[in-house]
């Protein structure tokens, strides 16, 4: 049906009309013809870590629930200012419910110390929850699932400097896919929190060599933390 021009101008003055009068009601002197304006939204409040734990809930998010043992959540103090963020939990976190008590955990652990401080000072968590069967890399759509949960925890904790354990953690973080060996040794931002990439301690349990090149890594770390 064909709709008559003069008609809908009718309308429309009717419209402006009505809203004019309105305003008089209301006693505004002047004429606001703005539309409403949406409310700002405020920031959202920063979550405890009870809090993101409890939306995690029993997660069924991905396929990864179907296999895991248990949710590894993560460790360590609630207002660290240094999180470490590794890759998935492998079968003695998924037995345990820690992250890093494997013996790739046992050499971080040794690394925190040679740094000076003890695996409680820091939080140590990874960019997914439960283990991938095999210990086999997290797949794009269990990352997917998983990484409101890690944003929410590094919110939640509000940690001043982000150490990430290797190519999976630093390129999911940094949202590259750059590998490891050009992204570790030097400081990328991650929501205005620098970010240190290096390699995973499981890498160095199968590459002794480069253990000198985490301990260059961790330097450089601690000079920033100092100054921090
Ligand atoms: N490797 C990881 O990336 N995370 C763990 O928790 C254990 C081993």
């Amino acid at each position: 049906m064909d709709t008559d021009p003069q008609q809908e101008v009718r309308e429309i003055v009717g419209q402006v009309r009505a809203h004019l009068e309105r305003q008089q009601e209301l006693g505004l002197d002047r004429t606001d013809l703005r539309w409403p304006q949406p409310a700002t939204p405020a920031p959202a409040a920063r979550p405890t870590l009870e809090q993101v734990r409890t939306a995690l809930g029993e997660c069924t998010r991905c396929k990864l629930h179907t296999t895991r043992t248990q949710i590894v959540f993560g460790v360590g103090h609630p207002n660290a200012k240094l999180v470490f963020v590794g890759e998935a939990p492998g079968a003695d976190e998924d037995a345990q419910g820690e992250p890093f008590v494997g013996r790739a955990g046992q050499l971080l652990t040794k690394i925190i110390e040679a740094m000076g401080m003890r695996r409680e000072d820091v939080y140590i968590c990874n960019i997914i929850k439960c283990r991938p069967p095999n210990n086999r890399t997290p797949e794009a759509d269990e990352i997917v699932a998983c990484q409101p949960f890690l944003l929410e925890q590094l919110r939640a904790i509000g940690p001043r400097f982000i150490c990430a354990l290797g190519g999976p953690a630093a390129q999911t973080l940094l949202r590259t896919k750059e590998p490891i060996s050009r992204l570790r040794g030097r400081f990328h931002d991650y929501h205005g929190i620098p970010l240190l990439p290096t390699f995973h301690p499981a890498f160095l349990l199968r590459n002794p060599s480069e253990k000198k090149t985490v301990w260059e890594d961790m330097k450089l770390l601690l000079r920033h933390m100092q100054e921090a």
